[in-house]
């Protein structure tokens, strides 16, 4: 055979992508061409490959050989494509079956001695490979423990260029995987150790029932951001399918950052707190040629983001979070790569209630601030962003030292009512509260009357139609958990009492 095919795969965005690789080789001058947009590394791989072939006492082709990359308009990038590329060539001089070729994604480097080595981000290539309906891939040893948990493909493992080709073809059994550790459990700090305030701990609780997004307004030490990081500890775990997209977007960024991310499964929600000083390349993420190194709001994806300071990140970072907040991905363009980033996560901020901090009650210091600098602080947190927050809670320092249920009681409390509003929305294409659109609320989830009677008065009064909206979303919450099947007054009224923008007022 002169020309034979092979797949492999490269990192687009923060996905895996799989390449086409043709080689063809004829008479001709003595040489290597390859097309379809290498960057330098991969076209470095003509030189590695060829030497890691012949130091492993195989065959290179005579004459002209060209190597042919699709899909054309992907950048390819990195050394990652090493192995895909040497199977082509091996494939097209009859040194490895086209049936091997046909149903295996390869990927990973070649040592200039043949041996296979790590690539960077092989769990995302694994998880493209098996979507795409291939029967294997085969990984760098580094990276099976990881890879192995993306289900539907057969992952496998060799040491050398001649070790795959006899186990391909013949069935030597490839290299065993480690013994997985278990996953990590329980990472975040517990609920119980947060005391007193067991209003705001009701608020989070709800939080966490209905997927809504919270402000919390205190002054500082009054432990906001402690009780902020106890939230995914009481968020339902993942599920594999996002325990697997979760783990292969952080294993792109510890790629990035050079740090091995060999780590078990993440399967608890993420929790990422951005500093305010951070820039926006930082957030929203950045690309180099065909990859992003993604950012906070893609690195929180199906967990928390956590602004602590929030007045303080500047307008444009603020902005960038309102495209996630309405559609759950956040749309990235540059000159080398354009596309849609997983962002859905769950916004929770913090601020103080007013420059100096101490304007709420019982903070032990007089607050000095003009009404003009309250209202300017508050107003830094724009009207658009404002209206994706379910729950502001205001944070009063109290003496209270009061325990209240651990993380382990408050998650079962929340996964039941979860668990109630998915049988509720099991017709309907969400399934958390904080998503109900507003034609659905108007139409089906409307509260008991009482309750009705209540929202309405608030929303002449006060909140208007998407203020009502809010606090009717975050009743349902309320009364999932209490095990109602529709919100009674009760609810509603708490419900409007946590969605205060009457904070602003207090300051
Ligand atoms: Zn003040």
């Amino acid at each position: 055979m002169t020309l034979a095919r092979s797949f492999g795969a490269v990192i687009s965005g923060v996905a895996g992508q799989i390449v086409t690789v043709e080689v063809d080789h004829s008479r001709g001058l003595p040489g290597v061409g390859m097309v379809g947009l290498p960057d330098l590394s991969v076209s470095e791989a003509r030189h590695r490959v060829r030497t890691a072939l012949l130091n492993q006492g195989l065959t290179w082709p005579r004459g002209r050989v060209t190597i042919s990359l699709s899909p054309a308009e992907v950048r390819k990038q990195g050394a990652g494509l090493d192995l895909a590329i040497a199977a082509g060539v091996l494939g097209a001089t009859a040194q490895l079956s086209e049936r091997a070729l046909r149903e295996t994604v390869f990927v990973g480097e070649l040592g200039l001695d043949g041996s296979i080595r790590k690539t960077s981000a092989a769990l995302p290539c694994t998880v493209a490979a098996s979507k795409e309906g291939f029967a294997r891939v085969v990984v760098p040893f580094s990276d099976i423990a990881q890879c192995l948990m993306v289900p539907g493909i057969e992952v496998v493992s060799y040491t050398s260029i001649t070790h795959l080709i006899a186990g391909l073809d013949s069935g030597e059994s490839p290299l065993a995987p480690p013994a997985r550790a278990s996953a990590n459990r329980a990472p975040f700090p517990d609920l119980s150790d947060f005391l007193g305030h067991s209003e705001a701990r009701a608020a989070l609780e709800i939080a966490a029932v209905g997927g809504h997004n919270i402000l919390m307004v205190g002054a500082p030490g009054v432990g906001k951001t402690l009780l902020a990081e106890r939230l995914p500890g009481i968020l339902p775990r993942l599920t594999p399918e996002q325990s697997l997209e979760v783990t292969s977007i952080h294993s792109v960024a510890g790629a990035f950052s050079g740090t091995t991310f060999d780590s078990p499964p993440l399967d608890h929600p993420p929790f990422i707190a951005p500093h305010h000083s951070s820039s926006l390349a930082a957030l929203v993420g950045s690309v180099s040629g065909s990859r992003v190194q993604p950012g906070a709001l893609t690195l929180a994806h199906r967990g928390v983001l956590f602004l602590d300071e929030a007045p303080e990140f500047p307008r444009n970072a603020m902005e960038s979070l309102r495209q996630p907040l309405e559609s759950g991905v956040l749309r990235l363009s540059r000159s080398t790569w354009s596309g849609a980033l997983p962002a859905d996560f769950q916004l929770v901020m913090a601020m103080n209630p007013c420059p100096c901090g101490h304007a709420l009650p019982g903070s032990g210091s007089r607050c000095d601030c003009s009404s003009l600098a309250k209202r300017n602080y508050a107003q830094r947190i724009s009207g658009p962003l404002r209206d994706r927050i379910d729950i502001t809670l205001a944070m009063p320092v109290i003496k209270s030292k009061a325990i209240g249920d651990s993380t382990s009681v408050t998650a079962a409390r929340v996964n039941e009512a979860r668990e109630r509003a998915r049988h509720r929305f099991r017709d309907n294409e969400w399934e958390v509260n904080a998503r109900i659109p507003p034609h659905a609320l108007q139409k089906t989830f409307t509260p008991a009357l009482p309750a009705q009677e209540l929202l309405d008065q608030f929303q002449r009064k006060l909140g208007g139609l998407r203020g009502a909206h809010r606090a009717l979303r975050v009743a349902w919450s309320i009364a999932d958990l209490a095990g109602r099947s529709r919100p009674d007054r009760d609810d509603m009224a708490w419900a409007l009492h946590l969605r205060a923008s009457d904070w602003s007022k207090a300051a």
